[in-house]
C-alpha cells in the first residue's frame, strides 16, 4: 500500500500488508503463547509491561517522529506517547485492585455445594484502530487486555501506519511481550481476517465499519466492543460563564483539527445570551492559527484526504441552504496538505448534514433555543450518543439537564473531558457504540469470562429425588 503524507500530499511510504493466511497463522501462534502468559500471573505481566515502558522511552523519539509524519502534528504526537506510558502505569496500578477473586464459599441455596469463580481471559483479542489518534487508540484497549492475560493482535489504521515500525522495535526488545502482542499491517482485508479469527474484538472507528464488524462477530458468537462516531452537542444555558463556554467549545470543536470522536460538533445557545456568545466565539476562533510552518501554530492539517472532501461538502451544503459563515469555510490545499480554519456557522438547522452527520473537522455550527426543553430535544435529535456538554454556573441544574441527554458521557462546563479522564465508566448510546466501556473498571474487567466451579462436598442427589409423589 502506498501511504500519503498529510503535510505534503506525497505518497512517500510503503506499507507491506499482512494477508489473511499470515493473520491466521499469527493468531494461531498467539493462541499457543497466551497459555503461558496467562498462567504467569498478573504481577509477572505487570513487570513485563514495565520493561516495555522502559523500551518505549528508549525508542520514544523514533516513535514520535514517525507519528508526526503520520498525522502532521508534533505536540499531539508527544502527548500520545505520554498517554501510552500513562496507560501502562495506570492499569498496572489499578488491575491488581480489580483482580480480586473471591475465596471458595458455600452456595446460598445448598451449603454442601461450594462455589469458586475463575476469571478466564479471552485467548486472543483483536484490536482494530482508526487514524485520528493513531497511537493512543491503538493501545488504549491493548494494554488492559494484555494485563488481563489475553494475547493481542493489533491492527492500526492503514492511513497512519509509519509509527508501527518503531513501536514494534520497542516491543521486540521485550521478547516475552512480543510473543503475545503482535502488530498487524493493512486495511479492511487485514481487519476482516482478524475479526474472522480472533476471540474478541475491540474496534474504534466509523459506524459503517462498526456495523460490518458487529455482524461478523455476531455470526461467530464473539464479543465486539465498538467505539464509534459521534455528533456531540453542547448546550449553553442562560447563566453560563461565557468566557469558560467559548474557550471550552472552541478548543473542543477545533482541537486536533476537529478530528476527534468526542469533539463538540453542534452548539445550542440560549437565545438571550446568543449575541454576546457569538461575538466572543468568533473573536476567539479568528485567533486560532494553522501549523503550516510545523514549528508554530495550533491546528494541524486534515489527515485523511477523503475527510477533507467531506468537510467541504458539509460546509458548502449548509451555506447554499442559508447558513451564515462567520469565519473559515474553505478547505485549502497548501503544500499538498489540506488545511481549514475554524469554521463558524449560524442559521443552521437539522435539515443540514453539518448538524446531523459526523463532520470530523474544525466546524462550529451554532443554533439558538428559547426553552431548555427545546435544547434537550435538539441535542437528542441525533442517531449518535457518544458524549455531550452542558454549560451553566449552577452545577445542579446542569446535572439535571445532563440527566436528560442520550449520551454516554456529559462534560459539565468543559468539552470532551473523556479525552482527559479515563477512570469514569461510560457506555456509548445509540449508534456511537455497544458493549462494555473501555473507560473505568470495565476497561479491564470486560476481558474476562467467569467460570463457575461447583464443588459438592456432601452427597450428590440420587435418582430417588425424581420419584413421582416424593415430597
Ligand atoms: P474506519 O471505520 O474507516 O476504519 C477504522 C479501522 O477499521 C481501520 O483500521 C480500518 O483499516 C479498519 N477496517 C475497515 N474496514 C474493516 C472491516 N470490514 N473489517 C475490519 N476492519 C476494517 O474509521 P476511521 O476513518 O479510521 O476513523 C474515524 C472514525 O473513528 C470516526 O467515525 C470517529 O468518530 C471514530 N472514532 C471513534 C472513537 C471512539 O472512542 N468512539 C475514537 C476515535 C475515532
Amino acid at each position: 500500500m502506498q501511504i500519503r503524507n498529510p503535510r505534503t500530499g506525497q505518497y512517500d511510504f510503503e506499507l507491506s500488508v499482512d494477508n489473511k493466511e499470515q493473520i491466521q497463522h499469527n493468531i494461531a501462534t498467539l493462541r499457543e503463547n497466551q497459555i503461558a502468559w496467562n498462567s504467569a500471573g498478573l504481577p509477572h505481566r505487570i513487570a513485563t509491561l514495565q520493561s516495555w515502558a522502559a523500551q518505549i522511552k528508549a525508542h520514544q523519539e523514533d516513535i514520535i517522529q514517525q507519528l508526526s509524519l503520520d498525522t502532521g502534528r508534533k505536540s499531539i504526537a508527544r502527548t500520545e506517547l505520554g498517554a501510552l506510558l500513562g496507560l501502562i502505569q495506570g492499569w498496572s496500578f489499578r488491575a491488581p485492585q480489580l483482580y480480586q477473586t473471591a475465596p471458595r464459599r458455600p452456595s446460598s441455596t445448598n451449603p454442601t455445594i461450594f462455589v469458586e469463580q475463575q476469571w478466564i481471559p479471552y485467548s486472543v483479542v483483536g484490536v482494530i484502530s482508526p487514524w485520528n489518534f493513531p497511537l493512543l487508540l491503538a493501545v488504549i484497549d491493548s494494554i488492559p487486555a494484555l494485563l488481563a492475560g489475553s494475547a493481542v493482535i493489533l491492527k492500526p489504521s492503514e492511513v497512519t501506519p509509519r509509527f508501527i515500525d518503531p513501536l514494534e522495535a520497542s516491543l521486540q526488545a521485550v521478547p516475552e511481550l512480543a510473543r503475545v502482542f503482535q502488530l498487524a499491517r493493512g486495511g479492511a482485508e487485514t481487519g476482516k481476517a482478524i475479526v474472522d479469527t480472533a476471540d474478541a474484538i475491540c474496534f474504534t472507528g466509523s459506524v459503517p465499519t462498526g456495523r460490518k464488524i458487529a455482524a461478523a462477530a455476531a455470526a461467530r458468537f464473539i464479543p465486539a466492543f465498538l467505539e464509534l462516531g459521534g455528533k456531540d452537542p453542547a448546550i449553553v444555558l442562560q447563566d453560563a460563564d461565557l468566557e469558560i463556554s467559548t474557550d471550552a467549545i472552541l478548543r473542543s470543536c477545533v482541537g486536533a483539527t476537529g478530528q476527534a470522536c468526542q469533539s463538540l460538533e453542534r452548539i445550542y445557545v440560549d437565545e438571550k445570551i446568543y449575541p454576546v456568545f457569538m461575538d466572543m466565539l468568533v473573536e476567539k476562533a479568528k485567533s486560532v492559527t494553522l501549523t503550516i510552518d510545523p514549528d508554530q501554530g495550533q491546528m494541524g492539517p486534515i489527515i485523511f484526504e477523503q475527510q477533507a472532501e467531506k468537510i467541504q461538502t458539509q460546509i458548502d451544503e449548509a451555506i447554499s441552504a442559508g447558513a451564515q459563515l462567520h469565519h473559515g469555510g474553505k478547505v485549502e490545499q497548501i503544500g499538498g496538505g489540506y488545511w481549514c480554519l475554524p469554521t463558524v456557522l449560524t442559521n443552521v438547522d437539522h435539515q443540514m448534514q453539518v448538524m446531523t452527520e459526523e463532520t470530523f473537522g474544525p466546524v462550529i455550527p451554532v443554533m439558538t433555543f428559547s426553552t431548555e426543553e427545546e435544547a434537550v430535544a435538539l441535542a437528542n435529535d441525533s442517531i449518535y450518543g457518544l458524549s455531550a456538554s452542558v454549560f451553566s454556573t449552577n452545577i445542579d441544574h446542569a446535572i439535571a439537564i445532563a440527566q436528560q441527554l442520550e449520551a454516554g458521557a456529559i462534560s459539565i462546563n468543559d468539552g470532551s473531558l473523556t479525552n482527559r479522564v479515563f477512570d469514569a465508566e461510560k457506555n456509548s448510546f445509540k449508534q456511537s457504540g455497544i458493549n462494555g466501556s473501555r473507560m473505568g473498571d470495565a476497561g479491564f474487567l470486560r476481558f474476562f469470562r467467569k467460570k463457575a466451579l461447583l464443588i459438592q462436598e456432601g452427597k450428590p442427589a440420587t435418582m430417588a429425588s425424581f420419584e413421582e409423589g416424593a415430597s
